[in-house]
């Protein structure tokens, strides 16, 4: 049995970045950058109108009002996609449409609804600053600017930032393959009738869902039953995968045959048993270059253990930032009374804000009760010693999201 930190460090110690290729933008989300991306060109590129108007000379209508309008002289139309050559000289006006490049000399735009015509005139019925209406050039992205990090997982926005860059394709890292495998006599998948003593299936399905998130490739393999031969033949299935998950069956039952079956198919023992609660019976291995995890089968153990191993490995290999980077603190809502000996991860619910952020233990800590992972945003962890925490106290808490 070692410690959560020597499991963590082991696991760290193996999943290894994965290389980067080349992803079309459609193909980019939810991918992580491989390179910072810095725009080579403002966004936009030019200084446009935001509104449908006048550009003008902000001089020329300095002393406009409802009742004394400026008339200009209205030398011509713009619509967007369109470039004016010339300039809008003293006593100008010309017509112009969201999104067109302002042109020269022109300093500001009158929205259409501060406008009369007046055949080819035009009269102007308020003042407007210099810059009004105006969208400058670099606005949004200055030339140089590092807008997205390596590591960051690309999000609709940032797929859409890269487009206005005229980026048809960006640099990611390689998503890892990962493959799961639940095992089970009594597991059959949502479906079917379960029949007596029989459950459906949530870890493989909750497990794919978590991978995916996560940024990997998930691909789900099924449910092993509880004989060598069953399991062994998935095992197959999962050879060309960077990770695989597999859960149920590494615990000290009859029927737990995880822990042998991987060593027999060639699986080197990493640890097999760490000193935390839920989640002790959790098995680290490797094939090869196949990180090989044994997450126990109660649905919230499993996922808990995910997310304190399996989680950390994606995202090394994705070549994201530590993922102790979201560890944080926050004051015990409510007393906690445990049985010390190992390191606990509580379900825990977020108040509150800043330096008043409280957590309060989700009421059922059951390994069974797969609605605590629903309601929570994060784990609490307790040191091993401690055998009652008082609310009030400052914990550690690690988010789930
Ligand atoms: P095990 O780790 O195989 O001893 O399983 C521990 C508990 O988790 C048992 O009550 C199992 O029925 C349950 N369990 C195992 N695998 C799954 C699964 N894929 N979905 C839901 N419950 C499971
Ligand atoms: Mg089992």
């Amino acid at each position: 049995m070692i410690e959560y930190h020597e499991a963590r460090r082991a696991v760290a110690a193996r999943a290894k970045p994965l290389p980067a290729e080349s992803v079309a933008l459609a193909a980019a989300l939810g991918r992580s950058l491989a390179r910072d991306v810095v725009a080579r060109r403002p966004v936009p590129p030019f200084a446009k109108a935001t509104m449908d108007g006048y550009a003008l000379r902000a001089a020329d209508v300095r002393l406009a009002g409802p009742h004394r309008p400026a008339e200009l002289e209205v030398i011509g139309d713009l619509p967007a996609g369109r470039v004016r050559r010339g300039a809008v000289g003293p006593g100008q006006a010309l017509r112009i449409m969201t999104g067109a490049p302002l042109p020269a000399r022109a300093d500001a735009v009158v929205m259409v609804e501060d406008t009369e015509p007046a055949g080819d005139r035009v009269r102007i019925r308020r003042a407007v600053r210099r810059g009004e209406n105006v969208g400058a050039a670099g606005e949004d992205l200055a030339r140089g600017e590092r807008v997205l990090q390596r590591g960051s997982l690309l999000g609709p926005a940032a797929v859409g930032i890269l487009a206005s860059l005229g980026l048809a394709s960006v640099r990611a890292v390689r998503r890892p393959r990962l493959a799961i495998i639940a095992t089970g006599d009594e597991i059959v998948e949502p479906g079917t009738e379960p029949g007596p003593g029989r459950i459906w299936n949530s870890n493989g399905h909750a497990l794919t869902a978590l991978a995916r998130q996560a940024g990997a490739e998930a691909f789900y393999l099924g449910i092993a039953r509880d004989r060598a031969a069953s399991l062994r033949r998935r095992l197959q299935a999962a050879r060309s995968a960077d990770i695989l998950v597999l859960s149920g069956g590494v615990s000290v039952g009859d029927y737990d045959l995880v822990k042998e079956g991987l060593r027999s198919f060639g699986v080197r023992t990493v640890f097999s048993e760490v000193r935390i609660k839920p989640g002790k019976p959790a098995f680290f291995g490797v094939r090869g270059r196949q990180l090989v995890f044994g997450l126990p089968g109660n649905p919230t153990s499993a996922l808990v253990t995910f997310h304190l191993f399996v989680r950390p490995a994606i995202e090394a290999m994705l070549r994201r930032p530590g993922p102790d980077l979201r560890v944080g603190r926050a004051i015990l809502g409510s007393a906690l009374t445990l049985k010390p000996g190992r390191l606990h991860f509580l379900r825990g619910i977020l108040a509150g804000t800043g330096p008043a952020l409280r957590v309060e233990p989700f009421p059922d800590q059951q390994s069974g009760v797969l609605k605590s992972m629903l309601r929570s945003q994060v784990l609490i962890v307790v040191p091993a010693a401690a055998a009652r925490v008082p609310k009030g106290r400052v914990v550690d808490i690690l988010r789930l999201d």
